[in-house]
């Protein structure tokens, strides 16, 4: 007798049993059984595209992941309070990846601990509160998380910001408050930052958190110039600078390892996580040797589960598939290819307003009309779900949920591309008619 729950049942054992604030993603639910690289199958072994989990960073299950995992798991599972070889070889390999500075590391389990440690870091070494967030920005689901992530804390549910989270505008060039018809909005973007500093008058600034391409703002890739007056002023002021790399990092914006360098500015502290560990919960902070040092007070940091054997294991195996499959190349120029098939998609369908990103970081906008670009957010929420009945995986996000996102495992190849710009295409003629 086949014991297996139906997804009907499924369904409604979660909603009995779980928090309903847990969402689900697309009007049909998936009941997804496995994973293959950038495939997902449901409990009907039907496959899906998955254009969407980049968590999955090197592939959903990838086995050389798997039996990295497994072998350590089998061996040793313990904390960083023993030697081990491991962590040293692991943060030996991360660090190499960062610019010569950035050579401490602090292993959490996930990206919202990762920011908390990053903003202790950063509250010890200046001894100061103060702290300029981005518009729209998520860093995480923790308490003080949610007090720096305008995403929640102004979004439904949310009580605002504390009086020490000071929000600047998102330096958005095709929505914000300055467009890229304005040959002064980076100069009067980066003032809003300046505008904080002078209005906090004698208190310190801690410093200035930041996506290196903020993600639920809506794939925003940061105008050229930007970061490098923000992080100027910020430093003048006696903060420091925080770089998410929560979703950028890893090879995925294609030209380069970190997001951050796509900008040519180098943080004094970089929070990593969901790519890191393909899956498997890991978070982790870089940092310089000196705000390590100013950390070092006395009092002890711990994590239970940060840095253990089984998650260098799969980190150094991450790395090592990253860095061996030549991922980061190879999602540079397929990630050119689609821009250049999704602009050209734009151009035959009236409801694309913009098409931006880098590498496998892709955003493509949708405005009910070009001109005032009113966002398009029902029907943008109409082709995913139809995306989704068509076998393709994709999400929305931005302030009006109206950008379609574009995330792959790295994977994704070619054909796979094909079959994602073609469908779309043919939803969008759909949705047109
Ligand atoms: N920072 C960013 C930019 C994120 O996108 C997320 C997760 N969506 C986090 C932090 C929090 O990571 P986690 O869910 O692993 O705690």
């Amino acid at each position: 007798m086949n014991t297996t729950p139906t997804k009907t049942k499924t369904l409604e054992q979660r909603l009995a049993l779980l928090g309903r604030n847990l969402s689900i993603a697309y009007k049909n639910p998936l009941k997804i059984v496995s994973g293959e690289m950038q495939y997902l199958y449901d409990d009907e072994r039907r496959q899906y595209l998955d254009a969407y989990n980049n968590v999955a960073h090197v592939g959903h299950c990838h086995p050389r992941v798997v039996k990295a995992g497994q072998d350590q798991m089998s061996l040793l599972n313990t904390n960083t309070r023993y030697l081990s070889d491991l962590i040293n070889e692991y943060a030996e390999r991360l660090v190499a990846t960062f610019p010569p500075t950035l050579n401490k590391c602090f292993f959490v389990n996930s990206g919202s601990e990762a920011n908390e440690l990053a903003l202790r870091l950063a509250r010890t070494h200046t001894r100061a509160h103060e702290l300029i967030v981005l518009d729209h920005a998520y860093h995480g689901n923790t308490t003080t998380m949610i007090d720096i992530s305008p995403y929640k804390h102004d979004g439904p549910g949310g009580s605002g910001p504390p009086s020490w989270v000071h929000k600047v505008p998102l330096p958005d060039l095709y929505r914000g408050l300055y467009r890229s018809d304005d040959v002064d909005a980076v100069r009067k973007y980066s003032q809003h930052v300046i505008d904080v500093i002078e209005r906090l008058d004698t208190r310190p600034l801690c410093g200035f958190i930041a996506e290196s391409m903020p993600s639920v703002g809506g794939q925003i890739v940061l105008p050229s110039g930007y970061l490098n007056s923000v992080y100027s002023a910020v430093r003048e002021a006696g903060g420091v600078c925080i770089a998410d790399e929560v979703q950028t990092g890893y090879g995925r914006i294609g030209t380069h390892f970190w997001g951050f360098e796509n900008y040519e500015v180098v943080p004094d502290i970089v929070v990593l996580g969901k790519p890191i560990g393909n899956g498997h919960p890991i978070g982790a902070v870089v940092t310089t040797t000196e705000i390590a040092e100013s950390f070092d007070n006395g009092m002890e940091f711990f994590s239970t589960f940060g840095g253990n054997n089984v998650s260098c294991a799969i980190g150094l195996a991450v790395l090592d598939t990253v860095v061996g499959e030549g991922l980061q190349t190879h999602a540079g120029s397929l990630g050119s290819v689609m821009l250049e098939r999704l602009r050209k998609l734009m151009s035959q369908h009236q409801i694309i307003g913009d098409v931006r990103g880098s590498g496998f970081f892709l955003g493509v906008e949708l405005v009910r009309d070009r001109e005032s670009r009113e966002p398009a957010t029902l029907e943008a929420t109409a082709i995913v779900n139809k995306m989704r009945e068509k076998a393709v995986l994709l999400g929305t996000d931005g302030p009006f949920h109206n950008v379609l996102k574009i995330r792959p495992p790295m994977p994704f190849n070619e054909a796979d591309a094909v079959r994602l710009v073609e469908t779309l295409d043919l939803i969008l003629r759909s949705v047109a008619a």
